[in-house]
């Protein structure tokens, strides 16, 4: 049975769309974006997340790692990761958190079916209904499991509620073209125009994402798609002039009309932290509400409409 893995169903969520919504949050990124939110988003299996404050030290977790990668230090709980990855892949994945009953150690991802997603966002069906909203799928990137993807949005269209999808847009365009008959509207991410540096950040250039912007931009009139360009302003990163003026022309030239630039914003930041990973911005922080503004203006200059859901 065709299943997809997703890392979080929110509720009654109001940035990511029209209306209240709820967000399908997938799992599996192919960008590593430096500021991102989702982090544990980004790989595309179930990992394990730490919560110390959670632990009631029974201990059952030291043995029951097959790696033998948990010990106690000073009466402290350490945990190796360096074996993680392979656990994840391995058969026995994940028996810490199998045995963790006070939830300190999570398994963070699951396998769904469309039917058990669809049983979750239907109980808001009348508050989509009262307040324009409906479902985003959202990650991670949701084209890297795009059959599931759109077996869920053809549900999702079936049962007449709106649809929407935010995206890297680094896929085949195949993927991405197959989600569109389903879609209302649609998020779609141009963080930095020039390729070395978008290797830089989110670890892989951007002419692939390039391409799919242009045949979206040919493709858009066949569709009832409302689309949204997105770009993260993150100060020192994505806010040069050069940047902001580079990303607004491309998308004129392509005839797209929307654009949202998203401030940078510090949450997520402890989420790296229980899965091991570690976050490198702190020491940025987010940009001034005029800079935003003049972002707009540069915006229109080019002929795009700047929009804010936030
Ligand atoms: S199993 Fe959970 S609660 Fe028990 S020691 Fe390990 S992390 Fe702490
Ligand atoms: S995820 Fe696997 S390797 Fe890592 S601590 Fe838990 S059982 Fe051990």
């Amino acid at each position: 049975m065709l299943k997809g893995i997703l890392f979080d169903i929110q509720r009654y969520a109001i940035h990511d769309g029209s209306g209240i919504r709820t967000l399908v949050f997938f799992k599996g990124c192919p960008l590593e974006c430096e500021w991102c939110s989702n982090p544990e988003s980004q790989f595309m299996l179930p990992e394990m997340g730490y919560f110390p404050d959670n632990c009631i030290r029974c201990d059952k977790c030291i043995p029951a790692c097959p790696y033998g990668s948990i010990r106690e230090e000073e009466n402290i709980l350490i945990t190796d990761r360096s074996f993680c990855r392979e656990c994840y892949h391995s058969r026995q994945a994940l028996q810490c958190t199998t045995v963790c009953q006070s939830l300190a150690r999570k398994a963070i991802g699951a396998y769904y079916t469309v039917d058990e997603v669809m049983k979750e966002v239907l109980k808001d069906q009348l508050i989509y209904r009262q307040t324009g909203g409906g479902v985003t799928l959202s990650g991670g990137e949701p084209t890297q499991q795009a059959e599931f993807a759109e077996a869920l949005l053809r549900e999702l269209q079936d049962n007449l509620i709106d649809t929407a999808i935010e995206t890297c847009g680094y896929c085949k365009w195949e993927n991405l073209q197959r989600l569109l008959p389903y879609l209302d509207q649609m998020f779609f991410d141009i963080k930095l125009f020039d390729s070395e540096e978008h290797a830089r950040y989110t670890g892989v250039k951007n002419e692939l994402i390039l391409d799919n912007i242009s045949r979206l931009g040919k493709e858009l009139d066949n569709y009832d798609i409302e689309l949204y360009m997105r770009t993260p302003v993150i100060p020192g990163i994505t806010d040069s002039r050069d940047n902001i003026e580079n990303i607004c022309r491309f998308l004129s030239e392509q005839g797209i009309k929307n654009i949202e630039f998203l401030s940078y914003h510090k949450l997520g930041r402890g989420k790296y932290l229980t899965i091991g990973k570690e976050y490198k911005l702190y020491d940025i922080e987010p940009p001034a509400k005029e800079f935003i503004a003049e972002c707009d203006g540069i915006a229109e200059k080019y002929g795009l409409n700047p929009v804010h859901f936030e």
